[in-house]
């Protein structure tokens, strides 16, 4: 699927040739690459150079490193859109732009705006300032007044695909290895958000745990070897939901790997094969929901004990 590709390509060109307009609604589900698909509108929009954006004048180099004056973010903070940020707004538009002739408001979250918050907005939506251009990003269009949604252009973003999330993200963090982008890629499912985090670490420590308790869960040893590998676990009880959901999406993996159903996410193919050998797909389908179970335990505060500790009998008896 081409389709952000397809999108931005559509709008540079059009930035190009100097029709921008004065606000867009970016709009796509979590992890569709919204805020790096604004920074790069806003970008090319305050570029000076040629074939914006160029990446090489000093307004694309301020851009990257987050220090230009008139490229301004709101809603990047906090959970909801407050009218305080839309007043600040309100307040930074009537001021001319530093350095050029135009500026950019990057609002993220949007579409938490309370409605006064959005009625707000809307008096500078309606006479915008001269070369002011808004990019409210949003999940759900449908959440912004009709008549905020009406001043500005829809531009939705989709999933992406391998190939295209390969070179995303190979943008955003050029020092990955390729082994390190390929992995990323393959855990995240088309999710630009989750291929980011999975870069920049985050959740390393609780994928190696369960990677290591898979070892156990799918092999040779008795009940007490089971529970011995997960009470390292249950020790650190903030980082056990993590560690569970990881397991859940090993699990998932050996599952299709026995099934043929499709490519494994976390786990290597090989890995996902290793483990589904030898056991019924009805045996690996009974693991994978325990391990969905013990999740959603915990989630109800379950006692990190009990509830791990129901897990290794379910596996234990789901192994026979
Ligand atoms: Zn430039």
């Amino acid at each position: 699927m081409e389709l952000n590709k397809t999108v931005k390509n559509a709008l540079l060109d059009e930035i190009n040739r100097g029709v921008i307009s004065h606000a867009y609604i970016v709009e796509g589900m979590a992890g569709t690459g919204k805020r790096t698909f604004a920074s790069l509108i806003a970008k090319a929009i305050l570029c000076t150079g040629e074939n914006r954006p160029c990446g090489v004048c000093p307004s694309c180099r301020k851009c990257d490193a987050d220090t230009h004056p008139d490229l301004h973010r709101y809603g990047s903070d906090g959970n909801s859109f407050k009218v305080e940020a839309v007043r600040d707004i309100k307040r930074a538009v009537t001021l001319t732009p530093n350095d050029g002739d135009r500026s950019v408001y990057i609002l993220e979250k949007a579409d938490t705006m309370t409605v006064s918050a959005q009625n707000a907005l809307l008096k500078v939506f309606e006479e915008p300032p001269k070369g002011t251009t808004f990019l409210l990003l949003a999940e759900k269009r449908e959440s912004l007044l009709a008549t905020v949604r009406s001043r500005g252009r829809t531009v939705r973003l989709g999933t992406v695909d391998d190939g295209e999330l390969y070179s995303m993200l190979k943008e955003r963090f050029p020092k990955a290895t390729e082994e390190e982008l390929s992995e990323a890629v393959r855990i995240a499912e088309g999710s630009f958000g989750k291929g980011e985090s999975v870069l920049k670490k985050e959740g390393k420590t609780e994928r190696g745990a369960a990677l290591k308790l898979c070892d156990a869960v799918y092999g040779r040893g008795d009940r007490y070897d089971l529970y011995s590998a997960f009470l390292g676990q249950i020790r650190k009880r903030d980082a056990l939901i993590p560690v569970l959901d990881a397991l859940g999406q090993c699990a998932r993996d050996v599952l299709i790997s026995k099934l043929d159903a499709g490519k494994p996410t976390l786990l290597t193919e090989e890995a996902a094969a290793r483990h589904a050998e030898g056991a019924t797909a009805i045996t690996l389908y009974n693991i994978f929901d325990a391990v969905l179970e013990c999740g959603r335990s915990l989630r109800r505060n379950t006692d990190p004990l009990t509830a791990v500790s129901e897990l290794c009998t379910r596996i234990n008896r789901a192994k026979g």
